[in-house]
């Protein structure tokens, strides 16, 4: 049997707050919630490998979910006041290289198929300093293949629901006490 304690220490020793185990098949995907992602239109979306279209929805995500037994996912509590500034980037692509890295421990570890999610565009956080993504515009390999993980937005992953899957209190916003107030970003690693 698979032990995934290593794993759930990695994500707290790369920066998590806190990560969890969850069975795949209780993540849910919705249709709306991928819509989101081009309605209106994402500045990320069609800018990169790892958002829409190329990230195909929630219909491909149904079509992979099977394979997969578990799911790692993991969280940051980050204060309001830097969620709202470009701060955010830091912790988005935090979140890509925490993701990255299990899949990758995974793999070494014989799971061949673990498969990590992220959030935030990997062009506007990667290659803010390139016109183009090399893999769209030069159909060459991704210059960031060992950070840039997929969207989870871009198949709809229901996030609010991965986080009571995982026991996590959704913080409530609190107009009497701003300054205590955080936001929660989440990634998320399945496997087989
Ligand atoms: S080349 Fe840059 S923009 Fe394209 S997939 Fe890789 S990290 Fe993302």
């Amino acid at each position: 049997m698979t032990d995934f304690t290593n794993l759930l220490e990695l994500a707290v020793h790369l920066g998590a707050g806190d990560a969890a185990l969850i069975s795949a098949a209780d993540i849910t995907v919705k249709d709306e919630l991928a819509k989101m992602c081009f309605e209106p239109r994402c500045e990320g979306y069609g800018n990169s490998l790892s958002c829409p279209p190329l990230v195909r929805g929630p219909e491909a995500f149904r079509k992979f979910q099977p394979e997969y037994e578990k799911a790692l996912v993991f969280k940051l509590e980050v204060p309001m006041d830097v969620a709202m500034t470009l701060e955010r980037n830091e912790v988005l692509a935090l979140i890509h290289e925490i993701s990255a890295r299990i899949e990758t421990s995974a793999r070494k570890h014989g799971l061949q198929r673990a498969k990590a999610f992220a959030g935030g565009s990997c062009k506007a956080l990667f290659c803010a300093d390139y016109p183009e993504c090399r893999v769209l515009d030069e159909k060459k390999p991704c210059r960031n293949p060992h950070i840039a993980r997929e969207s989870m937005s871009g198949y709809g992953i229901d996030v609010t629901k991965l986080m009571t899957t995982a026991g996590w209190e959704q913080q409530r916003w609190d107009k009497n006490n701003k300054e205590n107030a955080t936001v929660t970003f989440t990634g998320m690693v399945l496997l087989d």
